[in-house]
């Protein structure tokens, strides 16, 4: 493929405004695509608007290798802020603009045509290449989830995600969205032992919260992900200045670790409120709403080595949550890299935008490490 038509296909796939929704018309773009170069893909629908894809080609039987990215964006914030329109794909220079240029719609293209053009150059590997656009990664990892039940991570040997980062990352935090709400009972505020105040009650909970978490944080480090992250997020209680508050609710994140993971976070929590509810009057109710475990792949890993062979890039961690959360919730175990184009500080920002060299170059590593890989 030449450069104006490498160029062409991320131009195309940013000005899809795939906003937390219409990742179908993302996975139509990238089916055509592939049918284009003979290469057969299927759809894996999360629901109407929704759609994974997942394209593969085979060349022997050797080891299968995941190449991932996913196909929604974050919102743009205010349009008239950013200096191009978010969704018009601007070539300003080196620069290529738009709202998921950087996360991850150049990881996604450069992927996809590392793919194509190992097949369409005849490139000799021994194994299988299975390309898998996911939808809403940005909202608790949907499709990643989707695809991981229907078994399509249950072969792999490895996996490599091309969101922006410029370490070949093995190892990234866990994330857990948690909410209490605390039950009392309103009264007028000049007769308060009428009623039971939820927000003094809600207090309770957060103190111990803090007191808990702080000793988590000083009890359990990972050398290269550093503590757990724990926080109270929002809070709402309360609707009249003279009543005593029957409802009160929190919300928060946690960022876990492999020595301190989901699960024993979810026990922790589930403690204080227990014990909190053996007291009189208190009445906590606690619910999970988001649980991704952490990544922990072997640092030393084939894929690790490919990436390293073929990039200036260095093994690390990273803080965010990618679809390998999702994807790793199997029994198999293999290996995973995080590696790809975009400007690291970017995602989510305004102006947020890639460098037209760097997706460029990253086409020609991904070719490497992937020919590497499966040799
Ligand atoms: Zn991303």
């Amino acid at each position: 493929m030449n450069k104006e038509a490498r160029i062409k296909i991320l131009q195309d796939i940013v000005k899809i405004k795939s906003v937390n929704d219409n990742e179908k018309d993302v996975a139509d773009y990238l089916e055509k695509l592939f049918t284009a170069n003979s290469i057969k893909s299927k759809h894996v629908a999360y629901n109407e608007t929704r759609h994974n894809l997942v394209a593969e080609y085979s060349n022997g039987e050797g080891k299968v290798l995941g190449i991932s990215g996913h196909e929604d964006v974050v919102a743009p914030g205010e349009e008239s802020e950013w200096k191009f329109p978010p969704f018009s794909g601007q070539i300003d220079g080196d620069k290529l603009y738009g709202r998921g240029s950087t996360d991850m719609k150049s990881g996604l293209a450069a992927l996809a045509i590392a793919m194509i053009e190992l097949k369409n150059e005849e490139t000799d590997f021994n194994g299988t290449i299975r390309f898998m656009a996911t939808v809403g990664e940005e909202v608790g990892a949907l499709g990643s989830t989707l695809l991981a039940e229907e078994g399509y991570a249950d072969d792999l040997d490895g996996l490599l995600i091309g969101e922006p980062v410029d370490v070949a990352a093995y190892t990234h935090k866990g994330s857990l969205n948690y909410s209490v709400v605390s039950h009392g009972k309103s009264s007028h505020s000049s007769m308060p032992d009428e009623g039971i105040n939820s927000i003094t009650n809600m207090s309770k909970f957060i103190q111990r919260f803090n007191k808990e978490f702080n000793k988590v944080t000083n009890d359990y480090t990972n050398d290269v992900l550093g503590t757990v992250a724990a926080s109270v997020t929002i809070i709402n209680g309360g609707d009249q200045v003279n009543s005593i508050p029957a409802t009160t609710t929190v919300q928060g994140n946690i960022r876990t670790i492999p020595e301190f993971d989901n699960t024993k976070v979810k026990e922790l929590l589930k403690e204080i409120v227990d014990e909190l509810n053996q007291e009189n009057n208190v009445d906590l109710e606690l619910k999970i709403d988001y649980d991704l475990n952490s990544v922990e792949s072997d640092k030393d890993s084939d894929l690790a080595k490919a990436v390293l062979a073929h990039t200036n890039a260095k093994t690390g961690g990273i803080s965010p949550v990618t679809d390998a959360a999702a994807f790793t919730q199997t029994d198999n175990q293999f290996d995973v890299v995080i590696y790809g184009p975009g400007v690291t500080t970017l995602p989510h920002q305004l102006d947020e935008y890639v460098s037209i060299e760097d997706y460029l170059s990253k086409i020609e590593e991904y070719k490497a490490i992937i020919k590497e890989y499966l040799k």
